[in-house]
């Protein structure tokens, strides 16, 4: 029996998982007992995930291509894949120029995986055409610690629930899709019953049934709601006066601000009650320690970043960071979107968080990469990749580990890019990918565990994943295509690596005099002495659990920016043809969209269908009953699925889980066929929570 260390490869939790390795080459995985950060603890996705490599009947297991749409895919070599990859890409470039190609890459992706193909989209094919599903996932909030703390810096760790006495949990569902986190929270609570947890959601989740204090807000109205908040730890002396005034700019506008509505008139926004509201200032304001956590239902909005800025407010006002029990924790949704940002990996990041807009950091890594420059347009951002592939701005996409025909919103749209585009390359492990259909060529690509390397979870730590088996068939790890691609391309003295080892060696150095500095790390430390929260600047540094604990932000001036931000809500508006809201998410063991979980049966069993979420009166309204057959119909499309009646959401709001595409038998149950591309003017991030519908039974 071998046994070989791991990080789950779902949520930005980044479990530890030792995985045992008998004489048979039978799997099996167990929590890692002296992970920091999961302390032994695996949910029912990370349980399973040894299924998942060992069941390899849906793997891709050798290069495909055709010529022609209507041609079936037939099987050729790597090289002639390879081959044909580049002929078409120099082609496209000479013809239409650089920007006429581009990658759609993942948060699943390794972060050498993400430097390998950062470095050769940016600085060998001239193009910032790089973006990743990342940007559906956290680009919010990535905007929103710029704009507050200077950097896209994580402030805190797991380890401050351990301390906190509040915590506000806002649009998301930790209970379900981040369980090993709320397992802490859960922990914390019994130890400390004082504790407080508030959750902000209009359904009441698992999450928000175990909360002190649920406010199940209107969909939209989270910043009126931060607002009135303020308003009432300002009015009541229950802010911290000497950090604002000596380590922040801009209270005086931001109060004038919060001022504007009485917490009477907020709350009647909101659709709550003064006296909840009043128990979330109460509650904020006597913590000795507040905490904040927050994921999709902030992040995914036409007004991500400004949601973002307001709770982070919350924070800042009371003077909740840097210290043991508090600051604003982000909660990544996939397991290495962090690496992702590190790596500069989105096509307006540049390596180590520099500055795109900056001719100084792009110069230093033009000269690190020895090529003249780095394009200093930001390419397209994921939902802008798609639209250009529809209007022929964009000729190829080279799609990496992600599954943008179910994942992406508006799926109308998705399908007519990938039908107009002149060239689709699809890099994958599994046949069940409904991009496929879609792929001039398809490139069969290692999974977890049959490959190497590094990812970062939420709360900065970076882990090596070793490799405990090999892939199926020809597939390759996705380092070694994209590095064998690259030479393919001409560009062989620059990607001329021997191991993964080399790829993060030198990511590690372009790191180096940076506020993330991992210049202490390797892959041979990782594997020796575990993993490590960045920054690690030396090779005597044991990492860095927590940020701004000398109240010095990464901002020019360093105090932190309390921004002022409009509450309106710019979603799409509802009408007599669509009355109600729709809002989607995961379930508890789903992940994504199900090309991995979808074929494990102990996970199919908790909730084997999908289903629509209705309040009793919306249905009985619609003389809809339980399990009643309904077609949810918006302006871009519709989905059929079964009604599920449930006091447990706002009535007005309905909820459809996000994992399924195209059931063979029964329809289309592919939520983003109803969702719009309206996206966050800064983050680029789409409005996945709110979309107007309508509901009936067919
Ligand atoms: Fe994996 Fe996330 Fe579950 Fe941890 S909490 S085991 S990282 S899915």
């Amino acid at each position: 029996m071998t046994q070989l260390k791991s990080t789950c490869s779902y949520c930005g939790v980044g479990c530890g998982v030792l995985v045992n390795k008998d004489r048979t080459g039978h799997l099996t995985v167990q929590g890692d007992p002296n992970h920091p950060g999961s302390k032994g603890m695996l949910c029912s996705k990370g349980m399973n995930l040894h299924y998942t490599v060992m069941d390899q009947s849906d793997r891709l297991l050798y290069p495909q291509m055709r010529y022609n749409r209507s041609m079936p895919l037939e099987r050729v070599s790597w090289d002639d894949a390879l081959d044909r990859a580049a002929a078409v890409f120099r082609s496209l470039i000479a013809r239409y120029g650089p920007d006429s190609v581009g990658f759609y890459a993942s948060g699943q992706c390794l972060t050498e995986e993400y430097y390998l193909i950062n470095k050769l989209t940016k600085g060998f094919l001239g193009t910032n055409n790089l973006d990743t599903n990342s940007r559906l996932c956290m680009s919010s909030a990535v905007v929103g610690y710029k704009m507050a703390l200077g950097e896209d810096s994580v402030p805190c760790s797991y380890e401050d629930i351990d301390q906190a006495d509040t915590l506000l949990v806002a649009g998301a569902n930790p209970a379900w899709c981040h369980p090993i986190i709320f397992r802490r929270v859960e922990a914390r609570k019994a130890a400390f019953p004082d504790f407080k947890l508030i959750v902000i959601d209009p359904r009441r989740t698992q999450t928000a049934s175990m909360a002190d204090l649920h406010l199940q807000i209107r969909p939209g109205t989270d910043i009126t709601l931060y607002h009135a908040i303020a308003r009432g730890l300002i009015d009541r002396g229950l802010i911290d006066q000497d950090f604002i005034d000596n380590h922040t700019e801009g209270f005086a506008a931001f109060n004038e601000k919060v001022h504007e509505r009485t917490l009477k008139e907020a709350a009647s926004i909101c659709g709550i009650s003064v006296e909840d509201l009043k128990w979330a200032i109460e509650y904020i304001g006597r913590a000795k320690g507040f905490m904040t956590m927050w994921a999709m239902g902030l992040n995914q909005s036409v007004v991500g970043v400004n949601k973002n800025v307001s709770l982070l407010n919350l924070s800042l006002i009371t003077g909740q960071i840097g210290k043991p029990g508090a600051g604003p924790l982000s909660l990544t949704g996939q397991p290495n979107a962090m690496g992702g940002r590190e790596t500069g990996g989105m096509s307006n990041l540049l390596p180590a968080h520099r500055d795109m807009a900056n001719p100084q950091h792009r110069q230093e890594v033009a000269d690190f990469w020895g090529v003249p420059s780095v394009p200093a347009k930001p390419g397209y951002t994921a939902t802008e990749m798609f639209e250009a592939l529809r209007d022929g701005r964009m000729k190829a996409v080279w799609i990496v580990t992600t599954n943008p025909m179910v994942s992406l919103p508006d799926s109308k749209l998705v399908e007519e890019a990938l039908q107009n585009a002149r060239f689709v390359v699809v890099q994958d492990i599994s046949n069940r990918s409904d991009t496929l259909a879609y792929a001039d060529l398809v490139l069969p690509a290692a999974g977890w565990g049959e490959k190497a390397g590094t990812m970062t979870n939420s709360e900065r730590r970076i882990s090596y994943l070793n490799k405990f088996t090999d892939a199926p068939g020809e597939a390759r790890p996705d380092a070694e295509i994209i590095w064998t691609f690259a030479r393919k391309m001409g560009f062989g003295a620059a990607f001329n690596y021997a191991s993964v080892a080399e790829v993060y060696d030198e990511h590690v150095r372009l790191t180096r005099g940076t506020r993330i500095d991992i210049s202490g790390l390797s892959h041979e430390r990782l594997k020796t002495t575990g993993t490590i929260q960045w920054p690690v600047p030396t090779r005597e540094s044991t990492g860095t659990a927590r940020l701004f604990e000398d109240r010095q932000f990464y901002t020019p001036s360093r105090k932190a920016q309390i921004k002022t931000v409009s509450d309106e809500n710019q979603s799409e508006a509802t009408s007599s043809d669509f009355p109600l809201i729709l809002t989607t998410g995961r379930i508890r063991d789903q992940w994504h969209t199900m090309t991995r979980t979808g074929k494990v049966a102990k996970l199919n069993t908790h909730i084997p269908k999908p289903f629509l979420e209705i309040h009793p009166k919306d249905a009985e309204e619609r003389s809809l009953r339980e399990g009643d057959p309904v077609v949810i119909t918006s302006a871009r499309g519709e989905v059929r699925v079964n009604a599920k009646l449930t006091k447990d959401i706002r009535r007005g709001v309905v909820f459809l889980p996000m994992h399924w595409g195209k059931l063979l038998n029964d329809g289309f149950a592919r939520a983003n066929n109803l969702t719009q591309p309206l996206i966050d003017p800064i983050s680029k991030e789409p409005d996945f929570k709110f979309s107007a519908v309508q509901v009936a039974r067919y």
